[in-house]
């Protein structure tokens, strides 16, 4: 047939169900159907999906969706076929005969949609494929992957240049939902999109609420999270490690709540169940390595909780971002401490890649680092960061209950001239927990048997308790003082930047944690 295409809003409605455009996706939605190529900017659901599914519904031919999140492709296409939408995927999931029978489809002119593996893409069966079909508009998803810079970076994605090369005529829509200015950047560069329109929206979300605890015991911090703000709440728990994902969700069953393990040591089977399960009934709560979420869209999700320290402002930022989508209040709550500090250097040093890539990945912890210790409004660093000025915000844990900062000079000698005795004096390097044992005073039997009760700075630090030496640690080591040394023991060092704290020339302002109950919340805002 020949008909007049149908206006996206008619689209809107007859097919999505919905009301009316939102935000900023009317525009780019005209921008992409006149065949303009266009960079999307727009957190986590803001509604990037219609961007592209409505340009490749009014355009003529198929439209071609680079995804990297291949889990994901059957959900995506199951939903797009439950409203009549025809779409289908290639990834490497499929036998040769489930590919046959998508490929047929595709060049009969039956497939709407076609959601595709970016490796896919470097094949020439593929390419030559595309070839035969006309294709309506190519989407490129998470966009970011491109991106050496950036926290997310997928080698194939280098190889999505290829699509202007050999189809000039067909917009290209990339989208993303985190990118620093230096990451979009890199996206237009690499993709060939310097010429296309960018759309940037507002990367705040205000019904989420951000708080940022020191780490005591974080298992206990959870459960008085749960218990006291989100009984029966749907949420997320993240942890660095399979192993913490397994103790933690077998501790939050054992105290009647409905928790499920997510990590990548779990089968494929294991794993799906449990997504759907958190996707479909209530108030599940997914403990998960960073595994999990990526393209997960549960609009409830009340909590989204870090017991180990982010890699990346980014991944924090994309991470909570999984909380509140559908625009009610919503807690993103991290409990950091001075052991995530060591373990993420020493992750870094004994890590794979090269000197840069160390230096890059060092930057994204430095960021991240400092969001945890500012004394500022947190929503006005995070959004800072991604390159948009705003006010303090009223709804995070520092605008509610403010920290003081204050002058920690003298403690911070203290400590950096014991760490300089160890390794002038005695060669030797220690831990936080001894370092402070020292300034204490303690007379515990690995400070008998070193002789560090000989030490000059013995028993000199006694006008804080332990809790507060860790914190002066902590952010000693963000603030660059300190180092974690190279040993693969997470001993502490003296870093370059120190002696002029030890020579009195500079002063070292640090946070004090202010008195925290879960009050905080009774005076949420939105
Ligand atoms: P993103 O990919 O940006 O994270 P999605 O495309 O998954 O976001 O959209 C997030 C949620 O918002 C989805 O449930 C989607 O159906 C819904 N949504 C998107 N656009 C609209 C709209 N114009 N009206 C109502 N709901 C919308
Ligand atoms: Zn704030």
């Amino acid at each position: 047939t020949t008909a007049a295409p149908e206006a996206p809003l008619d689209v809107l409605r007859r097919v999505f169900g919905y009301a009316d455009f939102r935000g900023e996706q009317a525009s780019i939605i005209d921008h992409v159907v006149a065949g303009g190529d266009a960079l999307v900017l727009m957190p986590t659901g803001g509604g990037k999906s219609l961007c592209y599914q409505i340009p490749a519904l009014v355009r003529p031919g198929t439209g071609v969706v680079i995804s990297p999140l291949i889990a994901l492709m059957q959900d995506q296409v199951d939903a797009l076929s439950a409203v009549g939408v025809r779409a289908a995927f290639l990834n490497s999931t499929q036998d040769a005969a489930e590919r046959h029978r998508v490929e047929s489809e595709l060049l009969a002119g039956d497939i709407d949609l076609l959601y595709l593996a970016p490796e896919r893409l470097k094949l020439q069966q593929t390419l030559a494929l595309l070839d035969r079909v006309p294709v309506g508009v190519f989407a490129i998803d998470e966009a970011h992957c491109v991106s050496q810079w950036g926290h997310d970076f997928r080698p194939d994605y280098l190889a999505l240049s290829v699509l202007h090369e050999r189809w000039p005529a067909v917009p290209r829509i990339a989208l993303t939902a985190t990118a620093t200015e230096a990451t979009r950047k890199e996206i237009a560069q690499r993709l060939d999109l310097a010429g296309a329109r960018q759309f940037v929206s507002s990367f705040d979300r205000p019904n989420i609420q951000y708080r940022i605890d020191p780490k005591n015991q974080p298992l206990a911090q959870l459960l008085s999270l749960i218990k006291s703000e989100h009984s029966g709440d749907a949420g997320i728990v993240y942890c660095l490690s399979r192993a913490s994902v397994e103790k933690t969700a077998d501790a939050l069953v054992a105290e009647g709540i409905p928790a499920l393990p997510y990590h990548a040591g779990l089968t494929a089977q294991v794993r799906s169940r449990n997504q759907s399960r958190f996707l479909r009934e209530d108030g599940v709560v997914m403990v998960a390595t960073i595994a999990f979420g990526m393209g997960i869209d549960k609009p409830d999700v009340r909590f989204v909780a870090h017991l180990d320290l982010p890699k990346s402002v980014e991944g924090y930022y994309q991470e909570t971002g999984r909380a509140g989508r559908d625009g009610l209040p919503s807690t993103a709550w991290l409990a950091y401490g001075l052991q995530d500090v060591v373990q993420q250097r020493r992750m870094i040093d004994e890590g794979e890649g090269d000197r840069a890539h160390k230096q890059r990945m060092g930057q994204h912890l430095d960021a991240m680092l400092a969001l945890c210790e500012t004394v500022s409004c947190r929503r006005q660093q995070l959004l800072g960061y991604f390159g948009q000025q705003s006010e303090a915000c009223g709804n995070c844990d520092t605008c509610l209950s403010p920290p003081e900062s204050w002058d920690g000079t003298v403690p911070a000698q203290k400590l950096l001239s014991t760490v300089v005795r160890l390794q002038r004096e005695r060669n030797q390097r220690f831990g936080a927990g001894q370092l402070i044992d020292i300034l204490l005073g303690k007379e515990t039997e690995r400070v008998r048997s070193n002789r560090h009760d000989e030490l000059k700075t013995f028993g000199i630090g006694t006008e804080l308790g332990d809790q507060e030496w860790r914190g002066v640690v902590r952010q000693l080591l963000s603030q660059g003082l300190l180092a974690v040394s190279a040993d693969g023991y997470g001993t502490l060092v003296i870093a370059p930047a120190a002696a002029e704290v030890l020579d009195g020339s500079r002063r070292v302002m640090l946070r004090r944690e202010p008195e925290r109950t879960a009050k905080v919340t009774k005076q949420r805002a939105g």
